[in-house]
C-alpha cells in the first residue's frame, strides 16, 4: 500500500518543489515505485521530472474537476519507476471551479485510493499557500513533510502550517501525521544555518530528519535540465544528502508502516 505524503510549507522558496523531485527520484533509484503528484500551478515538479507541461494530455486540473480518471493522468516519465502527475497553470483557477463541489476537500484522497496499491511512495508538491489545493493534499496524506530553509526567518508562518495540519486532523483526515522536518540550503559556511538548525530543534516537538540538505547550485541547475540531481550529477553534494534522505524516509517506513 503505497505511502502518501505531502511536501508542504506556505512559504514560498523554502525547497519543497526540490525535495519532491529529488526525494521522489532517489526513492525510485532504490527500486521504490513512486507517483509523484505536482499540484502547484506552477508546475515546477513536472518539469523538473523531465514533462512537458504543456503537452501532457490529463493533468490534476483535469483531475480534480472530474474530467478524467486517474489512471487516464498518470504520465510515466523516461525514469525507471517514477510515475507523474502533471500541473499546469490551469490549476490556478480550480480553486474557484471547485466552489460548490461536494466534498471537495476529498476529490484527491478519493483519486489516490485508487490507485495506491501500485506504487510504494506518493509525493504529493503542495503550492506556497494553505489553500483547496493544499487542503486537499493533506486529506489525501498519511504524513506531511515539512522543508524548512535555513533562513532568519525560518520558523515564520510554521504556526500557522501546524494550526491547519491540525484543523485536517480534526475535520478531515485524524489519522494525518507529521513525517518530519526536513532543514534545506544548509550553508556551512556561516554561524546562520547553525543557529536556525539548533532554534528550530528547540521550539518544534516534531521528528526532525538527520539529512539535513546543503545549499548545493546542482540542485538549482538541475531543473532546467529536466532531471533529477541524482541523474544531473550523481556525486554532487545535493544528490548524496538526497539519497540519504530517501533511506531515512524509507526506513523510518519500515519501522512504523509494517
Ligand atoms: P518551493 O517549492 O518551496 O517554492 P523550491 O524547491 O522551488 O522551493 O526552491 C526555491 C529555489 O531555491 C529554486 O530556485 C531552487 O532551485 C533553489 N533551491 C532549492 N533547494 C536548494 C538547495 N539545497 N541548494 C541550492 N538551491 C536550492
Ligand atoms: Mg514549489
Amino acid at each position: 500500500m503505497g505511502r502518501i505524503i505531502a511536501i508542504a510549507n506556505q512559504k514560498g522558496g523554502v525547497g519543497k518543489t526540490t525535495t519532491s523531485i529529488n526525494l521522489s527520484a532517489c526513492l525510485a533509484e532504490i527500486g521504490q515505485k513512486v507517483l509523484t503528484v505536482d499540484i502547484d500551478p506552477q508546475g515546477n515538479t513536472t518539469s523538473g521530472l523531465g514533462v512537458d507541461k504543456n503537452t501532457v494530455e490529463n493533468n490534476v486540473y483535469d483531475l480534480l474537476l472530474g474530467e478524467c480518471s486517474i489512471e487516464d493522468c498518470i504520465v510515466e516519465t523516461e525514469i525507471e519507476n517514477q510515475s507523474l502527475i502533471a500541473s499546469n497553470v490551469n490549476l490556478a483557477g480550480a480553486e474557484i471551479e471547485l466552489i460548490g463541489i461536494d466534498e471537495k476537500e476529498y476529490i484527491l484522497k478519493k483519486a489516490l485510493n485508487k490507485v495506491r496499491k501500485q506504487y510504494d511512495f506518493i509525493i504529493i508538491d503542495c503550492p506556497p499557500s494553505l489553500n483547496m489545493l493544499t487542503v486537499n493534499a493533506l486529506t489525501a496524506a498519511d504524513t506531511v513533510l515539512v522543508p524548512i530553509q535555513c533562513e532568519y526567518y525560518a520558523l515564520e508562518g510554521l504556526s500557522q502550517l501546524i494550526h491547519t495540519i491540525e484543523l485536517v486532523q480534526d475535520r478531515l483526515n485524524p489519522e494525518l501525521e507529521i513525517e518530519g522536518v526536513v532543514f534545506t540550503m544548509y550553508d556551512a559556511r556561516t554561524n546562520l544555518s547553525l543557529q536556525v538548525v539548533e532554534n528550530v530543534k528547540g521550539y518544534l516537538h516534531q521528528t526532525i530528519y538527520k539529512t539535513i540538505i546543503p545549499r548545493n547550485v546542482r540542485l538549482a541547475e538541475a531543473p532546467s535540465h529536466g532531471l533529477p540531481i541524482n541523474l544531473y550529477d550523481t556525486r554532487s553534494a545535493g544528490a548524496e544528502s538526497y539519497r540519504l534522505l530517501a533511506q531515512e524516509v524509507l526506513h523510518k517506513g519500515e519501522e512504523e508502516w509494517q
